[in-house]
């Protein structure tokens, strides 16, 4: 974060895989962070409940059906449709307070956003809306379309920055100009222009760029891992495996060839996590996952019935297992506590640590 500072860009730190988990919400604050960010309204409730004051804005353009809650727990939202930022001035208005919009300009990821030439009649028509302020634009990469921003983009963004600021006039206090995909660009030594705020999720979370896949420096990637526990174990001829196998699922199902393997059944699976984000440990691989099971082959013979395996997870993997009912989340150094929306003190056993 410091890194990114220096180049006049500020951290909002995205919680939303991790479903607005309180504690890793302050140690991202803690490490620098100037406000969090959300795509779900339940994770922010989780936040505030939690007793977070901070600054939180909703990154995902909000339900209309839900413009009243918005206003009363995020600070400021992005958004792309006039009809909803017509509501969520109605609810600031009724609640007597201002909420801050930044609008989401498409710049080629082809999610969500206003086309660039309709942002100065949007903009506008936020700065006429009583209820609401314009505070910034934002825009996103490398999400629907997979590809990293350019040097251009940005540059045009920041032009973008300044039309909007000359058409209608309010100083834009934010020009958001992506997310962990824009590291690359932020920390290249360009120009960052106009561009002065990130909102960062993976790249904190897993401590990898990601779009070179590189490790961060100063950051770990073995921050999380999953523990899963072993249900059965023993020999399954190849064959009885393949006669088994269904063609028409087409979930991973690949027969080992290697006779000196045990075979290991595991107690989670795809409704727990995203069995391909695995990273397993040396001497398994992977057989097959089912919504409940992990089939793996292993060669470490000491591994038993009620033995655990720790996996380590990417971004997807992560964002799964942290929103699953079944998963604890474990804290080094604290209690554990249970994932978002269930009951307290039910005894489960895949972990996050
Ligand atoms: C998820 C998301 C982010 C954060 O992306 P990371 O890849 O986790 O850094 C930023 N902005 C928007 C709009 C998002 O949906």
């Amino acid at each position: 974060m410091e890194r990114l500072k220096r180049r006049g860009i500020r951290v909002t730190a995205v919680t939303k895989a991790v479903c607005g988990h309180p504690a890793v919400a302050r140690a991202m604050l803690d490490g620098g962070a100037e406000g969090l960010a959300e795509a779900r309204l339940s994770n922010v409730k989780r936040l505030r409940n939690a007793g977070m004051m901070c600054p939180i804005t909703l990154i995902r353009t909000p339900m209309l059906s839900q413009a009243g809650d918005v206003v009363q727990v995020c600070e400021a939202s992005y958004n792309t449709e006039i009809k909803v930022i017509a509501a969520l001035a109605a609810a600031a208005r009724g609640q007597n307070t201002v909420h801050g919009i930044i609008l989401m300009v498409e710049m080629g990821d082809l999610r969500e956003g206003i086309m660039p030439q309709d942002l100065g009649d949007m903009a506008q028509q936020v700065v006429d809306m009583p209820g609401v302020a314009l505070k910034g634009i934002g825009a996103n990469f490398a999400c629907l379309s997979g590809t990293a921003p350019t040097d251009g983009q940005m540059r045009a963004m920041s032009v973008l920055a300044d039309d909007v600021e000359g058409q209608c006039g309010p100083f834009l206090q934010t020009v958001s100009g992506g997310n962990s995909a824009n590291l690359a660009w932020a920390t290249d030594g360009n120009a960052t222009g106009r561009i002065n705020d990130l909102r960062i999720g993976e790249a904190i979370l897993m401590g990898v760029d990601p779009v070179s896949g590189d490790q961060i420096g100063g950051l770990f990637k073995d921050a999380f891992t999953l523990v899963a526990e072993i249900i059965e174990t023993g020999e399954k001829s190849a064959r009885t495996l393949a006669s088994c196998a269904d063609s028409t699922l087409p979930r991973l199902r690949i027969v080992q060839n290697n006779s000196e393997t045990t075979r290991l059944l595991l107690a989670i699976g795809l409704q727990d996590t995203e069995a391909t984000g695995l990273t397993l440990p040396r001497g398994n691989t992977l057989v097959g996952a089912t919504s409940d099971h992990l089939v793996i082959c292993t060669n470490d013979g000491t591994l038993c019935v009620g033995s655990k395996m720790r996996f380590q997870m990417n971004y997807s993997a992560l964002m799964r297992a942290m929103s699953a009912p079944d998963i604890q989340t474990n804290l080094k150094n604290s209690p554990s506590v249970p994932n978002a929306g269930e009951s307290q003190g039910r005894s489960k056993h895949p972990t996050l640590v």
